[in-house]
């Protein structure tokens, strides 16, 4: 036969299990609420259209750089917000920024992966292919994820990844940093090409591909 003391011990108990199991379906049910929105599991992804405004990059055969540019980084931007990835532009118009501040906009983010976007040129003209620059062993491994799958997907030459510690928007970046050159604006070939909608959306699928590989 239970005493009274022993009834009360078991039901504090009972409260004791019936809290714990509130609690843990709180927390599924606050798992179940957050997880579609995805809000903390990606980091924010700086991208940076390279030049703009009286900094027109490279020019060649009426094709501004910093307008190509702005086309990719616009489709990449289209493609990480599809998938609630948070995502922050340097500059959204033909505007200039110096080198310093477009680093200075990456680091006011913590958790965060800055991508520079540009295309690029040589006085020798036969010059071709796409090529991904970074300044830290983090920043090394997503330039050599972008840069396998943007040569794969522009189907052009792939000129590999390179250190770009000289290049200001890499080495004053705190957070993992890359340049990518989505081709030779100089080579009337890839010119024409580059300065068309669907080759700037499939760098900008190499570019979303090799920064989150499994979006
Ligand atoms: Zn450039």
């Amino acid at each position: 036969m239970k005493t009274k003391r022993e009834n009360s011990s078991q039901l504090r108990n009972i409260d004791y299990y019936a809290f714990m199991i509130k609690g843990l379906m709180s927390f599924i049910l606050l798992l179940v609420v957050i997880n579609p929105l995805q809000a903390a599991k990606y980091k924010t992804v700086i991208i940076d259209p390279g030049h703009g405004g009286k900094d027109q990059g490279a020019r060649w055969g009426g094709v501004n750089e910093k307008d190509l540019n702005m086309k990719v980084a616009k489709k990449l931007e289209a493609l990480l917000k599809a998938k609630h990835v948070p995502v922050v532009m340097t500059r959204r118009s033909d505007v200039y920024l110096t080198l310093g501040q477009r680093a200075a906009v990456a680091n006011r983010y913590k958790n965060a992966i800055f991508v520079s976007i540009h295309f690029n040129a040589h006085r020798i003209t036969s010059v071709q292919g796409v090529e991904t620059f970074y300044a830290s062993a983090a920043g090394k491994k997503i330039a050599s994820k972008i840069q396998s799958r943007i040569a794969k997907y522009t189907k052009t030459r792939n000129r590999g990844i390179k250190n770009g510690m000289g290049y200001a928007v890499l080495n004053q970046t705190i957070c993992p940093a890359v340049l990518v050159e989505c081709g030779f604006i100089s080579n009337s070939y890839e010119r024409s090409r580059c300065n068309q909608g669907w080759y700037q959306a499939l760098a900008a699928k190499g570019i979303y591909e090799g920064i989150f590989p499994s979006l």
